[in-house]
């Protein structure tokens, strides 16, 4: 796909942050380029158009950034999974494991119905961790995750990663 190289141009690499060792991968930069931005939206809206998806499932805070445009370009909901303690109406939550300690993702009880096909949006997949917790609480309410899709697929996990769809990855190569 000819959209994928300016994508990934436009995706800028942070060393050493958040902390010493860390290649942060930036899409902030991808949001200021319009047509990188319009282009990795587009990419998505046009493989879940037409797969009868009605439920966009975004994953705090990046998800949260390309979620609702494709959720409101396919004709589907968007449901926010936020970190412990946002969301003021009643939830479930699912655990995962991080690099030290665990965190914890959050839905609100009826945002999905039983039997919706959703799929989950985020930045970044790295050991997949985060998204299992995604796919963990869509399936406790009955919905099918049909499939999770990130902008970014690090390098390390490309062999996860073909299992989802990610339209770019670190080293400027594409899944
Ligand atoms: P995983 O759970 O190990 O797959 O990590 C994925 C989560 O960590 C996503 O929610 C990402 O937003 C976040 N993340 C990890 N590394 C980066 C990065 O380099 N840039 C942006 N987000 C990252």
């Amino acid at each position: 796909d000819p959209r994928l190289q300016g994508i990934s141009e436009a995706i800028r690499v942070v060393p050493h942050f958040p902390k010493p060792g860390i290649m942060f991968q930036d899409i902030t930069t991808l949001l200021l380029d319009h047509k990188a931005f319009k282009d990795t939206v587009d990419i998505f809206v046009d493989r879940y158009r037409d797969m009868d998806i009605s439920v966009v499932a975004g994953v705090e805070a990046r998800g949260f950034m390309f979620g609702p445009a494709i959720a409101l370009a396919i004709g589907a909901k968007f449901v926010p999974l936020r970190k412990p303690r946002k969301l003021p109406g009643e939830v479930i939550s699912e655990a995962y494991e991080l690099e030290y300690g665990t965190d914890c993702l959050e839905m609100h009880v009826g945002a999905v119905e039983p039997g919706e096909r959703a799929i989950v949006i985020d930045d970044l997949v790295a050991t997949g961790g985060t998204l299992s917790a995604a796919i963990r609480l869509l399936e406790r309410s009955e919905a099918e995750v049909v499939e999770c899709a990130c902008v970014i697929g690090l390098r390390e996990v490309k062999v996860m990663a073909c299992l989802l769809h990610c339209i770019s990855d670190s080293a400027g190569s594409m899944a």
